[in-house]
């Protein structure tokens, strides 16, 4: 594997942009993703006419840039496109679920090029877990051999709270071993390459945000619902990560004092009595009361049920999966609305395994968050399914990685 990653020398190519003006030209092209001109450089850029040939002229000869055909002629001249060529270099991005690690190579402009996936148990540790991301990424480094093979930054994404500065997770209640671990440090034997770590609900923002359902808007909330719920804040166009970078871990806001132990040590947050594992178990509750025949059913058979099997039976109208199912979105809607009122956004975006029972938790969402919210926050406020799905997070430590590697440092 060792001829497939950045070499010592090929690192020398950090930073890999010169100046400012670089690096705001290749954030506009990579958050345009699709080519742009000169001209749509100089109007939208504060740099000059002049400055924008020179610098584009220098990312092209660095093979960060290239012409990709013309745009329709603008009195009588006909403009170049420039774009981010598959040449420029890979990115690794990695999603980490709490029960599943999904593996990607992408461009430097975020195009998804090739992806693995599997299960796995994040409470099994930072080691093993890690060394599976670490063999997926080789074996799709190895598989595409046609690609250019120098891969230029890695972004993972976590299911716990991240600080920013060390890019470690700390305290992380759903995964107590993998606290200060050095996840950043466990590429480092192998690639050359900055690491960029986030919150996984980060990440599906910033994915969704740059090629998804909210694209071009510049204010959104996007909640994650599946074994925890936590939440991704745009605000003006840039993800709010906060003082420490554990803003939007709306989970664990309190809706019950009475209420069940959560993974986090208190009690009743909302994550603790309606994220999936809170749904399985409410489920099995009423299913063992003798209100649903078909889970009784599946119930008996297995022993136990899933998330799968509470969604499908919704599906289906069962009465005990639609009841808690609904139970669980009012609770999501009701604690959304105070952060509707807080932020005021425009756009909520509803993702995470558990969003895709059906249209009974996003209807009962909905409804919470229009009952509860400021009439004004509320008059134009769509609150829509990830479109991305189960790329968001991938798509999103892509371009978490590429605004990192194409950011200039000041120096
Ligand atoms: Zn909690």
């Amino acid at each position: 594997m060792g001829d497939r990653t950045l070499t010592n020398e090929a690192y020398s190519r950090y930073p890999l942009v010169e100046n400012r003006a670089q690096a705001a030209i290749m954030a506009y092209v990579h958050a345009e993703a699709r080519p742009v001109s000169k001209a749509q450089l100089t109007g939208s850029l504060n740099v000059s006419r002049g400055k924008i040939s020179t610098e584009v002229a220098r990312l092209i000869e660095a093979g960060l840039l290239a012409d990709e055909g013309f745009a329709v002629s603008e009195g009588g001249r006909r403009s170049s496109l420039l774009g981010i060529p598959f040449s420029a270099g890979l990115i690794a991005a990695i999603d980490v679920g709490a029960t599943s690690i999904d593996v990607a190579l992408t461009t430097l402009g975020s195009k998804l090029v090739a992806h693995r996936g599997e299960p796995a148990d994040v409470r099994d540790g930072p080691r093993p877990v890690l060394d599976r991301v670490k063999a997926l990424l080789g074996e799709l480094l190895e598989e595409q051999a046609s690609l250019p093979q120098d891969v230029l930054a890695i972004g993972i994404g976590v299911p716990g709270p991240v600080e920013q500065a060390s890019g470690r997770l700390t305290v992380p209640p759903l995964m107590p071993s993998w606290d200060r671990f050095p996840i950043r440090d466990a590429f480092a034997g192998e690639y050359a390459a900055p690491v960029f770590v986030d919150n996984d609900v980060n990440i599906m923002a910033l994915g969704e945000h740059w090629g998804g359902v909210a694209k071009g808007i510049d204010d959104i909330i996007f909640v994650k619902v599946g074994t925890g719920i936590g939440s991704g804040i745009i605000i003006g166009g840039r993800l709010h990560r906060g003082a420490q970078g554990c803003a939007g871990d709306f989970g664990h806001i309190c809706v019950d004092s009475v209420g069940p132990l959560c993974t986090c040590g208190n009690t009743g947050c909302l994550e603790a009595v309606a994220a999936a594992p809170a749904i399985v178990l409410a489920t099995e509750t009423c299913t063992r009361e003798g209100q649903s025949a078909s889970l009784m059913a599946v119930l008996q058979e297995k022993g136990e049920l899933s998330m799968k099997d509470v969604g499908e039976a919704a599906k289906h109208g069962d009465y005990c999966a639609l009841t808690i199912i609904r139970k669980s979105g009012r609770m999501i809607g009701e604690t959304l609305a105070s952060a509707v009122n807080v932020l005021n956004p425009s756009m909520i975006v509803i993702g995470g395994g558990v969003s895709r029972v059906g249209h009974t938790l996003l209807a009962e969402i909905r409804s919470a968050v229009y009952q509860r919210s400021l009439p004004l926050a509320t008059r134009n406020l769509p609150i829509v399914l990830s479109e991305l799905e189960n790329d968001a997070g991938l798509v999103g430590a892509s371009v978490m990685a590429a605004d990192g590697v194409l950011a200039h440092d000041g120096n």
